[in-house]
Formats: C-alpha cells, structure tokens, sequence
C-alpha cells in the first residue's frame, strides 16, 4: 500500500497552513510553518503567480487529503461514495472522513494526531462495539462505541494525548469519557461541526470537470 514517507511539515508549508500532522511539535514554536513561512523546495521562495480557478480547487483537494492521511486513490472513491448519497456532495464527503475510525480516535483525544491515530488503529488497540477493528479507513456509525482495549491503556502516548485534548477539544458529536478510556460517537457531525478549513465545494468542482 502506498504511503507517504516524507517529512509531513513540508505538505503543511506546500498548503500554507497548520495541518497539525504532529502531535505536540504543532503547538510549539519549533512548528516548521511558525519558522519557514514559505513553501517547501528550491524555488519555495520564489513570489507566487496568481492562482488559476483550477489551481486553487487541486490546492483545496490537496489540503484535505493531507489533513486526513489519505492517498488519492481512496480519496476520489470517497467522492464517488458522497456524489452517490442523498445530500450535499461536498458536505457527505466531509462527513465520511470525520468517520473513518483513525479521526474518530483523534477526535475523540485518544492520539495526538491523526497519523499517530491511525498507527495505534493499525496495531490493533481499539475496539468497535467489542469487537477489535484494525482499519483505519474503518467508518463508525452513529451509536458505536469505540474503546482503548485494556492491555494498551499504558502506553504513553495515548496518556499524552488525553492530557493535552483540551487545547482542540472534543467535538459536540462524540462523547467521550476518559477516564474509562471509551468514546461513543452520538451522530454524525452536521453543517458548522465539519472540518471549517476546508471548502468542499472547491473539491466537488474539481471532481466534476
Ligand atoms: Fe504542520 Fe505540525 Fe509540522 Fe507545524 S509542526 S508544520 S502544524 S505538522
């Protein structure tokens, strides 16, 4: 499976905006954007041209991919999911990532990052309604119950992670409860609870040419 292996601050400075792909790095001042404020690569600094209509839906769909860890294939199969459902395309396809159980589990303060979620996921520390899920790309559904399995609730970073959850907070539709190391996902996020840095619309336009 194809993954990407570079430094992450780099697809941060490529958007020109925090994706907080790391963990504690993303709140200090060793944050790459806070100290290179220019994109990545030789020509990083170089005065940016105007941008085409064109440029700025791929920079749109880029940014979200990115926040999300997910690679382009999987990525346009979500957008076929969501033009498909009933809806606002834009607003379906944001719904399905906020579901994918690695943001699930970064939302819910039980990783510092959704990279770091997404590894915990893949080593099989979580379970869905009992049952232990090692998808990341897995999709909790509203009433589902997600738990940190027992024998991994030492590991450090997790405890980290639940420490420093109050700097982004745990969104109105999940609720979770930390100290029994469980979250229950109550609905699916609507309108205002989404992603807000990102323009859907700038995508679905993208997808539709
Ligand atoms: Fe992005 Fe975090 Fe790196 Fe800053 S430290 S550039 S927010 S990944």
């Amino acid at each position: 499976m194809a993954r990407y292996v570079d430094s992450v601050c780099r697809l941060c400075r490529r958007e020109d905006e925090k994706l907080f792909l790391k963990a504690d790095r993303c709140y200090t001042e060793k944050c790459a954007i806070e100290r290179r404020k220019y994109a990545p690569g030789i020509h990083g600094q170089r005065r940016r041209s105007k941008v085409s209509d064109y440029g700025v839906q791929l920079r749109e769909k880029q940014k979200a991919r990115r926040l999300y860890g997910i690679m382009e294939r999987q990525f346009r199969q979500y957008f076929k999911r969501a033009d498909k459902q009933k809806g606002v395309t834009g607003e379906n396809l944001l719904v399905m990532l906020e579901r994918r159980l690695d943001n699930v589990v970064y939302r819910m303060g039980f990783a510092g990052s959704r990279r770091e979620a997404r590894h915990l996921v893949n080593h099989g520390h979580f379970t869905v309604d009992g049952r232990k899920v090692n998808i990341a790309s897995f999709l909790v559904k509203p009433g589902q119950t997600v738990v940190l399995r027992e024998k991994s609730r030492k590991i450090a970073r997790v405890a980290d992670a639940i420490e420093t959850v109050q700097r982004r907070g745990v969104p109105a539709w999940i609720e979770v409860d930390h100290q029994n190391f469980k979250g229950v996902v109550q609905s699916l996020p609507t309108g205002p609870e989404l992603e807000s840095t990102i323009n859907a619309q700038l995508i679905v336009e993208l997808y539709s040419k």
